[in-house]
């Protein structure tokens, strides 16, 4: 899965066999054996006699099997009656293997481990692990770890390479001794002792909810591997050159001059760290983060301005084809009376020709707008001085990696209206340098938002009839079915029809993924123009047009659709003076998760919040997308528990970087190995 295991690191030792199972574990060398750490704890330090046991609670019993027969009603099983001094007991396996049913044979003294049943038959134990034991064979004197494992290989075989790897691994310290000391962290080696071997009288509890000491130690290594990492990254990539963007005329001036607003003050201080950056010898690395509609996009255009001014090429990557259109008309609109060639491209990239034309198109404009069929081959850049990549969650290290390699090494500027917590920023993008618009321009109104059950749906069409009458316009979006594209768009061709019949005196247009890209455009165009009061739409509108006039949002099945989606759909509208709704329609019942979802929406309206609560109950994995797929960048450090940490380890990254390179070298051996490479993005 991924790839071959460090040099350097001593490999295990095992059979081909077993080492390929590992691997399916992630687990390639010693040091993977030595943080791969137990998922929970089992106390096989006591026994605990048939007249104490408690049902429902895991225990370890010693007994000697009285009988052992197979029995085939109601479905075959291996059925084991066993005893010790103070009372009988029944072990139940529906699956079993000849070697077991010879070490489960009449006389056998036996150890089993498992949950305890209060049945019609008395107690029984249903598929113990057990093993067999001699009279007054010691008991262990150390919990029983318990590994997450894969099929086909047994936690005693996990149990032995890791205890063996304690033994001859290398568990020398990779935290300078201030730092450790500083952060009041156990040792190293101490703490994985405990983790692997925790004597009788650890608390399993603060083992189990892995708040233990032992654990935020290894956590904090795990975090600082991650910051270590990414910072390295960070800083190798400084040290490539990259063309110096310096403005040689006023493009950017006048794009300015031309717009019917002046930027906020967050737009000004983005803008002008952008501009520093794009002046360096050395590519701009810049995340530009800032909730739905703060204007983003007209400070990408002025990067945009700097770069061509300067005699390079700019290239905007967005991930819908939508999307890229409205930037593309958008852009179009700004750059092309200052005399800016602006270009469109899209769609793959299947004739011979077509290819050869876009790679004209790449070669010859100054701005080239389009989805991922930039990236493809057959599309050259002569030189590209600037990529830009929006909503930047949505596109995978791969892609935007391609981007960049389109030429020679451009300045890159990033965007996402995701607003992800500070930690899981801090933690997901230590390398990039982070711009946050964090004011939205002036005249936006506060939107209301309502929910309603879908049974009162007439309600709602009586509401937007009232709305309309009042000379405003409405969004009426269709149900996400990830499921099926084809039942996605029934539905909004069964609603349109609805809406149809329902509001007779209204005029209403239906926006879909399938409509041809002039379809689109000339609906989207007739409502923008107000000659359409209500637009039904798929999730497409997600990254509409800018309609000031349109104060309604009703949105169908909200419960079907991610937090953010909802906030940047919600985001349409409160564009205008007018008073705006949004009207969320669910269907019940509504799961709890499904209930406290829609409530964060209901009650907030500041996406940073909605994202912080939404990180709190979904966890972190979407925020970051497609970066982390396949990469579990973090197994144990949970970034709202350990938010402080991530915080520690940042500040240490940086310090081990340049005072301590060897044991930061070192630190990214353990925890990475093989997997670094996959981490540079
Ligand atoms: P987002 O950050 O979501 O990409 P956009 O760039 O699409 O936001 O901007 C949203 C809308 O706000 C657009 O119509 C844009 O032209 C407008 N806009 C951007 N900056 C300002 C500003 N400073 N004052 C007024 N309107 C602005
Ligand atoms: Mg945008």
């Amino acid at each position: 899965m991924l790839g071959l295991p460090a040099t350097g690191v001593a490999p295990i030792r095992a059979s081909e066999a077993l080492r390929k199972k590992l691997a399916k574990l992630g687990l390639y060398n010693e040091a993977d054996l030595l943080v791969h750490l137990p998922l929970r704890y089992e106390d096989e330090t006591r026994i605990t006699s048939l007249n104490r046991v408690f049902t429902g609670e895991p225990v370890q019993i010693e007994v000697v099997v009285l009988s052992n027969e197979v029995q085939y009603q109601p479905r075959r099983q291996m059925v084991v009656r066993a005893a010790d001094e103070y009372g009988e007991i029944t072990l139940r396996f529906f699956s079993f293997y000849p070697s077991q049913q010879a070490v489960l044979g009449v006389g056998s003294r036996i150890r089993a481990f498992g949950e305890v049943r209060g049945g019609f038959f008395g107690l029984e134990m249903v598929h113990p692990r057990f093993h067999q034991v001699t009279e007054n064979q010691p008991l262990p004197v150390e919990m029983t770890p318990i590994y997450p494992s894969t099929a086909g290989l047994a936690n005693s075989a996990l149990q032995k390479l890791i205890a063996r790897a304690l033994v001859d691994g290398d568990l020398s310290e990779t935290l300078p001794e201030v730092v450790r000391l500083r952060l009041k962290l156990p040792g190293l080696a101490r703490s994985l002792h405990f983790l692997h071997k925790p004597p009788p009288d650890a608390d399993l509890d603060t083992l189990h909810a892995r708040n233990h000491p032992a654990w935020r130690r290894v956590k904090f290594d795990e975090v600082l591997a991650q910051q270590l990492s990414l910072r390295r990254a960070y800083l190798a990539r400084r040290e490539q050159g990259a063309p110096v963007l310096v403005a040689k005329d006023n493009l950017g001036a006048r794009l300015l001059d031309s717009l019917p607003f002046g930027l906020t003050g967050a737009q000004l201080r983005a803008m002008a760290e952008i501009a520093g950056d794009l002046a360096q010898p050395y590519p701009m690395q810049r995340l530009l983060q800032g909730d739905v509609g703060a204007g983003k996009t007209i400070v990408a255009a002025l990067a945009a301005c700097q770069a061509i001014s300067a005699g390079w090429q700019a290239a905007f990557m967005a991930p819908t084809e939508i999307l890229a259109e409205q930037h593309y008309l958008k852009l179009k609109d700004w750059l092309a009376p200052l005399g800016v060639k602006v270009a469109w491209l899209s769609g793959s990239l299947k004739s011979k020709a077509k290819r050869e034309q876009l790679a004209a198109t790449a070669a010859d404009a100054q701005l080239v707008i389009g989805t991922h069929a930039l990236i493809q081959d057959g599309v050259d850049f002569a030189r590209l001085g600037l990529a830009i990549i929006d909503e930047q969650h949505r596109f995978g290290v791969a892609q935007r990696l391609a981007l960049r390699n389109k030429g020679n090494n451009p300045h890159q500027l990033m965007m996402s209206a995701t607003p992800i917590p500070r930690t899981l920023a801090m933690s997901y993008y230590a390398d990039l340098d982070v711009t946050v618009l964090d004011e939205l321009p002036p005249g936006r109104t506060p939107i209301k938002t309502r929910l309603v059950a879908d049974n009162r749906r007439q309600d709602v069409v009586g509401f937007v009839k009232k709305h309309v009458e009042e000379g405003r316009q409405a969004y009426w979006v269709c149900p996400l079915i990830e499921e099926s594209e084809a039942l996605q768009l029934q539905t909004a061709q069964d609603t349109y029809a609805a809406l149809l019949v329902d509001l007779p005196e209204l005029t209403a247009g239906l926006v879909h993924g399938r409509l041809k890209a002039d379809e689109k455009q000339a609906v989207m165009a007739a409502f923008a123009a107000g000659e359409i009061d209500v637009l039904v739409a798929t999730t497409v509108i997600e990254v509409g047009v800018d309609v000031p006039n349109a104060s309604l949002m009703v949105i169908e099945h909200a419960e079907r659709f991610g937090l953010s989606q909802l906030h940047q759909l919600r985001g349409r509208v409160g564009r205008g003076q007018y008073e705006s709704s949004c009207v969320l329609i669910y269907a019940g019942p509504l799961g709890e998760i499904a209930r406290q979802r829609l409530k964060i929406i209901f009650e907030n309206t500041d996406g940073f919040e909605i994202a912080r609560q939404d990180l709190q109950i979904r966890g972190p994995g979407e925020f970051v997308g497609a970066r982390q797929s396949g990469v579990p960048l973090l197994r144990y450090a949970d970034l709202e528990m350990d938010a402080d940490l991530v915080e520690m380890a940042r500040e240490v990254a940086e310090e081990m970087l340049t005072e301590h390179p060897a044991l930061a070298e070192k630190h990214l051996q353990r925890w990475l190995g093989a997997r670094e490479e996959l981490l540079k993005s």
